[in-house]
């Protein structure tokens, strides 16, 4: 698998590892100007590490959903272009602006991304949506958002069966959440990311 410009194989601490060049975000080993990226913590990590296809070249447009205080939208930030991270919860958004503050092509949107309204008139048109958004409805903030993506864009998701239904099994959750994404995507390829991130599937699929 060919990785993006911008990310690469080293070695840190005798192991080969992903690493991107940036600011060091959440105490992750760096090299020099390169910084570990941490599978376990992140499900687009994980993503790389299953070799999955994931159609990103680096330099992309990003649109990147659940950001969190920005562990994993700091590495996409290192190797795309203009990244926009949409995240909901005050908290974490604290800490995201201090990982903004070093990087100029980032920027901190606190929105909810099933209200993609709200953020229409600051983000453009993009290559990549990037979702990790633990939440109820995780299909529906996809097909929401897929106005901002270009046609042969890529959205690259993490599904998360819990959110959906803690009681349900997740094998059952994930072919309702296909169902639903296929309306809006033509779905690429899906992959399980155990063992990084128990009870997670990934989806990778561009516009219909
Ligand atoms: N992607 C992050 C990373 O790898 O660094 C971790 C994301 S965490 C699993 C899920 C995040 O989605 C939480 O921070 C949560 O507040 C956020 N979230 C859930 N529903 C959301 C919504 N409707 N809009 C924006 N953010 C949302």
């Amino acid at each position: 698998m060919t990785l993006p410009a911008g990310v690469e194989r080293r070695e840190f601490e005798g192991r080969e590892r992903l690493a991107t060049r940036g600011e060091p975000v959440y105490g992750e080993p760096v090299q020099g100007e390169w910084r570990a990226w941490d599978p376990n913590r992140s499900k687009l990590g994980a993503m790389f590490e299953k070799e999955m296809d994931l159609g990103l070249a680096g330099g992309e447009r990003v649109l990147y959903l659940g950001a969190a205080s920005g562990t994993t939208v700091s590495h996409v930030a290192d190797f795309a272009g203009p990244t926009y991270a949409v995240e909901f919860a005050p908290r974490p958004v604290r800490d995201l602006l201090s990982v903004v503050e070093s990087r100029e092509n980032m920027f901190a949107l606190l929105k909810d991304a099933r209200k993609p309204k709200t953020y229409a008139h600051v983000v453009e048109n993009v290559e990549a949506v990037i979702q990790d958004v633990a939440t109820r409805g995780q299909a529906e903030v996809a097909i929401r958002n897929r106005e901002f993506l270009a046609d042969e864009g890529r959205l690259l998701a993490a599904i998360k069966a819990r959110s959906e239904d803690v009681t349900r099994d997740p094998g059952d959750v994930f072919s309702d959440v296909i169902d639903r994404l296929s309306e809006g995507y033509e779905i690429l390829q899906t992959e399980r990311l155990e063992p990084y991130h128990d009870d997670h599937l990934a989806v990778v699929a561009t516009p219909k």
